[in-house]
């Protein structure tokens, strides 16, 4: 049997104890969360049975097609990490424990509508576009504090904290700036003390720059290529589907 994701998982958790003892932070305060879009049912069988326990997709057909996978194990939990369209929440809300990609309050609204109907309430976070390149979602930085208010009233919606993807290829210091970014975003949304807003997650850093995340205050990191290799499509398929429209 190749064990080529448990070796992988072992360098990137060494990677992540390094950027805690540099930056002074404790390890059991930085969560890995293996991005698994694409990821065939054995590679993730592989990371379930070394023990990793917190994973990510980013459509709601994948994740349909690796719920009875997940069955099997009790302790795994499922986070969405991709662009979420609204008539995509109730087949969303139905697998996962986190939603990191809310950006806009249409989005908020048709969740609460769908965890109404539901008697159930959804922790998420609120999705940022700290690179302000337009190929990727999120909420521009000026108007977060807006965003979290306004979802902030709905009753069935617990907000956690931000998430951000990092520059798409800028250099290490560009990369830093987003995630700096975001924590400071945070830090005003925390001074403003809004009821029910909590605002302890920051889910920041991918393969590339998941270290520096680290340092710069992520609770949350995800992390797909270096634990599952390359992946079949590119990232565009994910993050700039042009299908706003939809909405
Ligand atoms: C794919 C993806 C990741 C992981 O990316 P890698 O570079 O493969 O580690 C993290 N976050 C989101 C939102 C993703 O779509």
């Amino acid at each position: 049997m190749n064990h080529f994701v448990e070796e992988n998982l072992k360098r990137v958790r060494e990677h992540m104890e390094a950027a805690c003892a540099r930056s002074g932070r404790r390890l059991e305060d930085v969560k890995l969360l293996l991005a698994t879009k694409t990821v065939t049912l054995e590679k993730l069988q592989m990371a379930m049975q070394a023990g990793e326990v917190l994973f990510g997709e980013n459509k709601a057909q994948e994740l349909r097609d690796k719920f009875p996978l997940m069955q099997q194990y009790n302790r795994v939990e499922w986070h969405f990490i991709g662009h979420l369209q609204t008539n995509k929440v109730k087949d969303v809300a139905k697998y996962v424990t986190l939603i990191h990609s809310v950006d806009r309050l249409k989005l908020g609204q048709a969740l609460n509508q769908q965890l109404l109907k539901e008697n159930k309430t959804m922790d998420i976070l609120v999705q940022v576009n700290t690179s302000y390149e337009e190929s990727k979602f999120g909420v521009p930085p000026e108007s977060a504090l807006e965003l979290v208010e306004q979802l902030a009233a709905l009753e069935r919606i617990r907000i956690k904290g931000l998430m951000t993807i990092g520059k798409w290829k800028g250099t290490p210091e560009e990369t830093r700036q987003c995630f700096r970014l975001l924590k400071s975003i945070r830090d005003q949304i925390r001074e403003k003390d809004i009821p029910h807003v909590g605002t302890d997650e920051l889910s920041m850093g991918m393969s590339g720059d998941f270290e520096a995340a680290i340092e710069e205050g992520a609770t949350i990191i995800r992390v797909g290529t270096k634990i599952f290799g390359e992946r079949y499509l590119p990232d565009s398929y994910y993050w700039n589907e042009n299908i706003r429209g939809n909405e």
